[in-house]
């Protein structure tokens, strides 16, 4: 039992160091009528894959609520048909991404996701820069939009890929088929803004994409697909522990790999206007890397 001691105590410090504004994506099942997130396994993969924004990014964002003489109407694609939905008078928590999760055929596609468009009625044009931009300083539509801050979407998954659920995403070991922890990532990614928001379009020129964080983690302009939603195809950046990996967002996933957030991929939420922080490392690997900075200390000659 003993052995089982250091990672209750990791994840105790996960657990307290999600600083206090984070972003919430709150998973919502009600569209789910294929059942395919029935069981808890699965919706526990996604809300890993969540759960790894909420530690990214942190934007205040200010709750939408409608009221007699300002309303708002949330519109998404259903994910178990494809269908438009119009949820009015909709009311989004302060803080809180709303992500409608289900599954239909998506043929050779292993998931489609994207941000949700909305209806805005008001007498009030502060209400209408609030459902806009969530409180936050940058215009977040048009051409002229720095920023992005919606109020949720949907994400579709394909229902009969050979997916691999992992219940402990945050290990890594043999993957057998599809991994699906590492689609939910794709498509969060594109419904936080990569390859959908003005704030993204705002920033190619010529099938490359020149956000200034991007160019940094890159090394120059970063070349895109051949619809400007993706990195191109086989771009390759680093994990934050240095690991080369292809990115999360170019188009393809290998089967019985996994694909985590890249340094790249994160400098793309932050060039689309997010508020991305360093994920905090785990207590345990605080220990490790004192001790391998000691040990390296150690070796040097002089
Ligand atoms: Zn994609």
């Amino acid at each position: 039992m003993n052995r089982f001691k250091p990672f209750l105590a990791a994840s105790l410090f996960w657990s307290v160091s999600i600083p206090a504004q984070a972003v919430l994506i709150q998973f919502d099942y009600s569209y789910d009528s294929n059942g395919f997130f029935s069981d808890p396994v699965r919706r526990g993969v996604l809300e890993a894959a969540g759960n790894y924004f909420s530690s990214l990014l942190a934007d205040d964002l200010a709750a939408i609520t409608s009221n007699s003489s300002n309303t708002f109407t949330a519109i998404f694609n259903d994910p178990s048909s494809g269908n438009q939905v119009s949820l009015p008078d909709y009311n989004v928590p302060a803080d809180t991404l709303i992500v409608y999760a289900g599954a239909r055929d998506l043929g050779a596609t292993l998931g489609q996701g994207g941000p949700g468009s909305y209806g805005v009625r008001y007498t009030d044009p502060k209400y209408y820069e609030l459902v806009r931009t969530r409180g936050e300083a940058d215009e977040t539509e048009g051409a002229t939009a720095t920023d992005f801050a919606p109020w949720g979407g949907a994400i579709a998954f394909d229902i009969d890929a050979n997916w691999y659920f992992d219940a402990d995403p945050a290990t890594d070991e043999a993957i057998t088929g599809i991994d699906f922890y590492s689609v939910a990532l794709h498509e969060l990614g594109h419904l936080l803004g990569v390859g959908t928001a003005d704030s993204w379009s705002n920033q190619i020129s010529g099938g490359y994409f020149n956000g200034s964080a991007s160019l940094a983690a890159y090394g120059s302009s970063v070349p895109l697909d051949s619809i400007d939603a993706h990195w191109a195809p086989g771009t390759m950046s680093i994990l934050p522990d240095g690991t080369p990996q292809e990115a999360a967002m170019d188009p393809d996933l290998t089967t019985g790999t996994r694909k985590r957030f890249t340094v790249l991929d994160q400098a793309a939420l932050s060039d689309i206007g997010w508020e991305v922080t360093p994920v905090p490392v785990p207590a345990a690997l605080w220990l490790f890397a004192g001790g391998l900075l000691g040990l390296l200390g150690m070796s040097r000659r002089g």
